[in-house]
């Protein structure tokens, strides 16, 4: 029992239970939205670890492998705290800062060691009356978050993949502007001098 296209593909159109939005991928087009973020896009970018604003991997960004996490409002990242936002690159970070007029309002940012997938963003549905359902209040343009074993889930159009965040360590503006600077410096990767 669930919500389901007549025409559904079983391959595009669902994923963990859950019955997915159909949208095509536009690279480098538009500015970056946090909360209109294309949902293809953003499957990939959680996937590979790409970063939410320019899209290439941000594996290599730091030796300790930790990922830089940026989300709007005011409160800081919880241990264990839900997110459809994909990582970002320091520099990406503060570009995203000074242009992005929800973030305008209120950011936290943290470092994260292990970042696992936890579940979907969507737009639940009454299982009675099919009618789209309220999402609950949470950071500012987020969606209704369903655990990948929640029965809701079947009930669920999703737009998004949802990651925990584990071993947060906070990040302050002084400390990420310091972490855009040092990437600003560092050579590209394939130019770093090897020993010979
Ligand atoms: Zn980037």
């Amino acid at each position: 029992m669930g919500i389901g296209y007549a025409d559904e593909d079983p391959v595009t159109d669902r994923r963990y239970e859950a019955l997915w939005v159909r949208s095509g991928i536009a690279p480098g087009r538009g500015w970056p939205d946090f909360r209109r973020l294309n949902s293809r896009r953003q499957q990939r970018a959680m996937c590979y670890s790409l970063c939410q604003v320019c899209g290439e991997t941000v594996l290599q960004a730091r030796a300790d492998e930790r990922t830089l996490h940026l989300l709007g409002g005011a409160e800081p990242i919880a241990e264990g705290e839900t997110t459809a936002a994909p990582p970002v690159h320091p520099l990406c970070g503060v570009e995203a800062l000074e242009n992005c007029p929800p973030l305008q309002r209120g950011w936290a940012a943290a470092l994260v060691e292990y970042v696992p997938l936890w579940g979907v963003a969507g737009v639940v549905h009454d299982p009675v009356t099919l009618e789209p359902l309220p999402a609950p209040e949470g950071r500012p343009g987020e969606l209704q978050h369903v655990y990948v074993g929640d029965k809701t889930i079947r009930w669920t159009l999703a737009s998004f993949t949802v990651v925990s965040l584990h071993g947060v360590t906070p990040v302050s503006r002084d400390q990420l502007y310091e972490m855009a600077q040092e990437e600003a410096q560092r050579p590209p990767v394939g130019e770093q001098p090897s020993p010979v």
